[in-house]
């Protein structure tokens, strides 16, 4: 079965492809490489023994997905190609609203076209805003604080008025948690370019040297030891997600909402420790103002994914950690 996997050669599309291939699917790659590089399928052939069929180019290009889709008999869409930065989003929405939101309706045309009915698409824990209480259920009321996320919010509105419209399509709309970890072999893993925004990649690049220290943003929350607490699932983890909901979803005309996260919450200070664990050395931190747009306490309840999709994440914290301290002290720099 073929899978056209958009975004394929970044973080979590990556860590998608190495288990689509283990699982006997065959991945076709598309990516602009504007967040990744090439190299990363080189990786994934070192992994598994198969280099995924690549096709450079960008969602929003609709004479470049037609060649896609009339070169490949695809069965399936995994869509993780999107910008990610929060920050950036604030000072460059248009950018935002036209790679995600735009991207995604150019590809959904392009699947309509070429009569590729079965969508699965990246969501994220973001679309729940600052939620009431936690843990959070997929049925949970959905807000946005900033325009990355409100360009989650609108492809998963565009997203279910066109299921609506089209019965026979398969959507699945998965919210994910905060993914990080690598590839237990090593070679793949995350690499932001810049100073990273999320937490575990800097606390890595401290680790290795790159960074002097973390800064915690914000030690008076309400959570146990102040600082803000996260629900952390290991990338394969939510690749094997993506597998699961391939396998059930795509028989099953409709909009389907999914948690992908782990039911367990953790501090910052927790994943500090768990580093220094791991890494076998201090990882020196200041505690910081919080930052703008953050939320004390964040984590999924992942029953429902279990009940329906027959999946749970199994890696726990500490394999986590040392996942992404394999991977960042064999590639300090990244895929260089
Ligand atoms: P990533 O940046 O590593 O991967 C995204 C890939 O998409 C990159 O390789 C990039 O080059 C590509 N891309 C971006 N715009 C494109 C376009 N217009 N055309 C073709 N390719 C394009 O990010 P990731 O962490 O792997 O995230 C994948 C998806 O999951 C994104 O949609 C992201 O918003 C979503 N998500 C990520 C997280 C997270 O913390 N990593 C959390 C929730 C949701
Ligand atoms: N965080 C931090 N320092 C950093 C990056 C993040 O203290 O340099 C904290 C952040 O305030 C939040 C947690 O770590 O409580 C996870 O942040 P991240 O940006 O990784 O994910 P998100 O905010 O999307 O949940």
């Amino acid at each position: 079965m073929k899978v056209l996997v958009t975004g394929g050669t970044g973080y979590i599309g990556s860590h998608t492809c190495i288990q689509l291939i283990e699982q006997g699917y065959t991945p076709v790659v598309i990516d602009n490489l504007c967040n990744s590089k090439e190299m990363v399928l080189d990786r994934i052939e070192q992994v598994t023994g198969v280099r995924p069929t690549f096709m450079q180019g960008d969602i929003r290009d609709s004479a470049f997905l037609k060649r896609v889709f009339a070169k490949h008999s695809i069965d399936s869409v995994i869509h993780f190609a999107g910008l990610k930065a929060v920050g950036e989003s604030v000072e460059k929405p248009l950018k935002y609203y036209d790679n995600n939101v735009s991207g995604t309706l150019t590809l959904v045309s392009e699947m309509d076209l070429a009569g590729v009915k079965s969508l699965i698409f990246s969501s994220s824990a973001t679309v729940y805003g600052d939620p009431a209480s936690v843990p959070i259920k997929e049925d949970f009321p959905t807000s946005a604080t900033n325009p990355y996320g409100r360009s989650k919010l609108m492809v998963e509105e565009c997203l279910r008025d066109f299921q609506q419209a089209n019965l026979d399509w398969s959507i699945t709309l998965l919210r994910y948690f905060n993914p990080v970890g690598a590839h237990e072999s090593g070679l793949l893993g995350e690499d932001p370019q810049g100073t990273p925004n999320n937490l575990l990649p800097f606390v890595a690049q401290v680790a290795v040297g790159r960074r002097e220290k973390l800064g915690v943003f914000g030690n008076d929350y309400n959570t146990p030891d102040g600082t803000g607490v996260r629900d952390y699932i290991h990338v394969v983890d939510l690749a094997d997600g993506h597998l699961a909901a391939l396998d059930k979803m795509k028989h099953q005309p409709g909009t389907h909402i999914f948690n992908l996260g782990t039911g367990q919450g953790n501090s910052v200070l927790e994943m500090v420790h768990a580093f220094e664990t791991a890494a076998n050395r201090p990882i020196p931190y200041e505690i910081k103002p919080r930052r703008a747009g953050d939320i004390a306490e964040c984590y999924a309840d992942p029953t429902y994914a279990e009940a329906h999709l027959g999946w749970k994440a199994t890696r726990d914290l500490q394999t986590m950690v040392e996942d992404t301290w394999r991977w960042q002290s064999q590639n300090p720099n990244g895929y260089q």
